[in-house]
């Protein structure tokens, strides 16, 4: 029994590429946290990294 198991991690719009900090349910939902889509209206995210990658992801690497 679970109330939502859920992975906290980085993924980015598959349209615009724009990089969201997402959760990741065990059905396999990606969700933004804080919004429902996209700026662009979207709703489709590739998941790029973990939270703990977002800063070497952001810095260059
Ligand atoms: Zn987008």
């Amino acid at each position: 029994m679970s109330d939502g198991e859920r992975q906290r991690t980085i993924a980015k719009c598959r349209s615009c590429s724009s990089a969201y900090a997402v959760d990741v349910w065990d059905d396999g939902t990606i969700r933004p946290i804080g919004r429902t889509n996209c700026d662009c209206g979207l709703n489709d995210f590739e998941i790029i990294g973990d939270s703990s990658d977002t800063i070497a992801l952001y810095g260059g690497n």
